[in-house]
């Protein structure tokens, strides 16, 4: 970290930036997606959200996730992400999840398969700029 960075707050893009290359597009649990995703996500294609759910979305439990394809990818992603205005939660959050506030580790886990995180930086800079992040978005 050169001495720029440890005199100052980090912000989001000091640690993150998005190299487009999907791998989190694939497999792992799933994208959860509330009623309102389904609602601006339905809207966004232009068809019903019943048909949305049925066409586009599977069970996990009780919740629903958007469906995957038979090569493990989001039914969305196709080189890039197609419903990127309107992409769930989750996937605008990321990496800003409260799971690294719970436990800094879990950035490190991530970071395994997203190239985009860094890991340069000592375990308190990420976790203070995550929870900075975390507390903007819930303002
Ligand atoms: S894995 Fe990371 S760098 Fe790649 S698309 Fe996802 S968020 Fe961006
Ligand atoms: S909605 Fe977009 S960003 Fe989210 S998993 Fe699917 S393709 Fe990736």
């Amino acid at each position: 970290m050169d001495s720029n960075q440890s005199s100052r707050i980090l912000g989001p893009s000091d640690i993150f930036t998005c190299e487009k290359c999907g791998k989190c597009c694939k497999g792992f649990g799933g994208t959860v997606v509330n009623q309102k995703e389904i609602a601006e996500i339905s809207k966004f294609l232009n068809i019903d959200p019943d048909q949305f759910k049925q066409k586009y979305c599977q069970p996990s439990g009780k919740k629903l996730v958007l469906a995957q394809r038979e090569d493990g990818y989001c039914i969305f992603w196709d080189q890039i992400c197609t419903i990127h205005p309107v992409k769930p939660h989750m996937c605008k959050a990321w990496p800003f999840i409260k799971a690294v506030v719970t436990d800094v580790q879990n950035w490190h886990i991530m970071a395994g398969f997203c190239p985009g995180m860094r890991t340069d930086l000592p375990d308190s800079v990420i976790l203070e700029c995550v929870k900075n992040v975390i507390d903007k978005n819930a303002e």
